[in-house]
């Protein structure tokens, strides 16, 4: 069963005369519970399909599925609701609110969406029971990683969209957020889509989703995802 479905997504961004097609034609698919990577050069359109995923950025042709609704037929009412209860966000540079503690972040989160765990406890499965009253800037990079992933998960949404969430950290703690994100499938049956321009990503995924120049280059299935350790 496919949970997320791409078929011919096309996104044109037209500046002046020139034409741009930031996606050119995107089909893919990616199963429930799948940890899935969209990887490519830096201007291959995976932000662009990122966007479009997380309802920020709407195509310009082609189906959008999740879960079965064609969100590209959303209207900007409904994509405001499936922005806020449907999807979790996790950036690379953690958009944490500077003078809030790791839990009021959480909770501040919870605030506007429909079916919100308990904030405490999904900080504490992130690993961060010990730094609820810390504000982000008394957190090392990878805590305040774990912060927004929390943040994220409180929402209980359907989908995890990550953008380069390891690329403002060093190699170890790399490693220590995408193993948190790969456990994340497994434990909770979470699908992550995950965007990165590091291929070294790629070999931990369940499914690799290349792009290059607005198209899908390649698909590859991962039958034995190295667990990341
Ligand atoms: P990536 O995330 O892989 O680096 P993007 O999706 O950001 O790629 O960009 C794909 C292409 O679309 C690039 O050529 C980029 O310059 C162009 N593009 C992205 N956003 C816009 C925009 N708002 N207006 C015009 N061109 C854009
Ligand atoms: P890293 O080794 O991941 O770069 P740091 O050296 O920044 O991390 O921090 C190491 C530990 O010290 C982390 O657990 C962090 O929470 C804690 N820490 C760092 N700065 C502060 C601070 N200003 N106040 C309280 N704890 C801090």
């Amino acid at each position: 069963k496919d949970f997320v479905k791409l078929e011919n997504v096309k996104k044109r961004y037209q500046m002046g005369e020139v034409e741009i097609m930031a996606a050119d034609g995107i089909d893919f698919s990616i199963k429930k519970g799948e940890f899935a990577v969209v990887v490519g050069p830096s201007g291959a359109g995976k932000t662009t399909v990122l966007n479009i995923l997380g309802g920020m950025d709407t195509a310009t042709e082609g189906k959008v599925l999740v879960d079965g609704a064609d969100i590209a037929g959303y209207s900007q009412k409904k994509l405001t609701g499936y922005r806020r209860d449907d999807i979790g966000f996790v950036f690379q540079f953690y958009n944490l609110i500077p003078n809030l503690t790791a839990l009021e972040n959480v909770e501040l989160a919870l605030q506007i969406c429909k079916d919100p765990m308990d904030a405490r406890e999904v900080l504490e499965e992130v690993g961060l029971g010990d730094r609820l009253y810390n504000f982000p800037a008394q957190l090392s990079g990878g805590e305040q990683q774990r912060v927004s992933i929390a943040r994220a998960l409180a929402k209980n949404p359907k989908l995890l969209l990550c953008d380069e969430p390891t690329g403002a950290l060093d190699y170890n703690t790399g490693k220590s957020i995408l193993k948190l994100l790969q456990d994340t499938c497994r434990k909770k049956g979470m699908t992550v889509i995950l965007i990165t321009h590091n291929s070294a990503i790629a070999p931990m995924a369940d499914r690799v989703i290349k792009i290059k120049n607005g198209k899908v280059s390649k698909i590859v299935e991962n039958e034995h995802p190295v667990p990341v350790e």
